[in-house]
């Protein structure tokens, strides 16, 4: 069936136009004829209710009330900083929820993670960002050009600044270098097992607060597919992996280590003739960071507007300036496309500068992209998102339009990877 939809493609467009074209025609043509006359289903024509769409109800079994309570479960471990106990408590966390949607099969990467030199003040280096020269236009990280009013942005380092005491407790401790572990479990495909998407979240954060959107919203979105894919009338013919990266706000460690130790494994069966591989071709690498603030440009006092904004959408970003722009930018149409069939509130759409996200170690490896609340580089690195890293990242921050713009790139991204993936429902 998948097949035959991609020869159709592959066919060419022109055969569709010239499709819509005739239906066009045929339309006018009836222009003029009594109601009386028009095809009405009678008894000899009834109407067949289409078969319903598998992959609609797979979609509505998505949630609302259980993304947010994904998100509630995982602000319990504070900000979730990486090489804490409240992250190592997370982890654990994760894992049994995965195995308790029947996503049993969960595996770790374990990997060590030091921390850097401190950076000489004065001595420049990666963090002293250069504005443009005369007669240049600004470039934001990932390559766009950032437009309109700037706020500040930055890393809260202060738990002074979180009021909630019990919370700024569990946030006071800090990392300790050494071995690091992240969880992720599979959905094995049944014809092509050699093969996988990759769904991926970051599980860590920063700022003292609750780190419930950076990235609570994108590693519950993660969570909610498992569960919804782990189901056990759900079949695909190609597998989906599920990780949780740890590491993401210390420079995508998590995501580094996985690719380091993973990528010559791709499509190599184990052991021979088993018909297991532990690591599948990697077919796609979709990434969730940051999904439910979309309230606009800040506005000229430097703050932001309370309410979200009527155009919210869900952004997906490919990188233009890599290997594999042509495929990824494939992939960001195809999951677009999906929130036009899928997604129930918020419309998507596409842009080229992903940038700062654990899609960044496989953009040239495999298709990459990363879908978010806003552009990453242009808008949230203008200001646009008040608590990102900040203490005021916290569950009650948000309003259910909030909540509802994550689920809707949970809707996208579950339709997508059904599409790709080739998902039925078994009677
Ligand atoms: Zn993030």
């Amino acid at each position: 069936m998948r097949r035959n939809i991609s020869n159709i493609v592959m066919a060419g467009i022109c055969e569709l136009i010239l499709i819509g074209g005739t239906v066009a025609i045929s339309r006018q043509q009836q222009t003029g004829t009594p109601p009386t006359q028009q095809t009405a289903p009678t008894a000899q024509t009834p109407a067949v209710p289409a078969a319903e769409d598998p992959i609609k109800i797979m979609v509505g079994r998505l949630d609302l009330e259980k993304y947010k309570a994904t998100i509630k479960g995982l602000t319990q471990f504070g900000d979730r900083r990486q090489g804490t106990d409240r992250n190592r408590a997370a982890v654990d966390w994760i894992e049994a929820q995965l195995k308790s949607y029947g996503c049993t099969n969960t595996e770790r990467i374990k990997y060590d993670y030091q921390l850097p030199a401190p950076r000489t003040p004065g001595a420049g280096g990666a963090g002293g960002r250069r504005g443009p020269a005369p007669g240049e236009n600004p470039v934001s990280s990932g390559g766009g050009r950032p437009r309109g009013v700037k706020a500040k942005t930055g890393v809260n380092n202060d738990p002074m600044l979180q009021p909630d005491e019990t919370l700024r407790a569990l946030d006071m401790p800090q990392t300790v270098a050494g071995e690091r572990e992240e969880v992720y479990c599979t959905k094995i495909g049944t014809t092509h097992p050699d093969e996988m998407y990759i769904v991926g979240g970051h599980m860590d954060g920063i700022g003292f607060g609750e780190a419930a959107n950076d990235d609570g919203s994108g590693t519950a979105l993660v969570m909610e597919l498992a569960r919804v894919f782990s189901s056990p009338d759900v079949q695909t013919e190609r597998s989906i992996r599920f990780i949780l990266w740890n590491n993401e706000e210390s420079g995508l460690n998590g995501a580094r280590a996985y690719v380091a130790q993973r990528q010559a494994l791709q499509g190599v069966e184990n052991p021979a003739g088993s018909g297991k591989y532990p690591e599948p071709k990697w077919l796609g690498m979709i990434q969730h960071d940051m999904m439910m603030f979309d309230h606009g440009m800040p506005l000229a006092d430097g703050t932001l507007p309370k309410e979200q904004r009527p155009e919210a959408d869900v952004n997906i970003e490919f990188q233009v300036a890599t290997k594999m722009a042509g495929p990824s930018q494939a992939l960001a149409w195809s999951i677009e496309g999906a929130n036009e069939k899928y997604a129930t509130d918020y419309p998507a759409s596409v842009g080229n500068h992903m940038t700062n996200t654990d899609s960044d170690p496989f953009k040239d490896i495999c298709p990459a992209v990363s879908l978010r609340e806003n552009d990453r580089g242009t808008q949230i690195g203008n200001g646009w998102d008040p608590n990102w890293h900040q203490p005021t990242d916290m569950y009650k921050t948000y309003s259910d339009k909030d909540f509802r713009l994550g689920l809707n790139a949970a809707q996208t991204t579950l339709g997508a990877t059904a599409m790709m993936t080739g998902a039925v429902l078994k009677k």
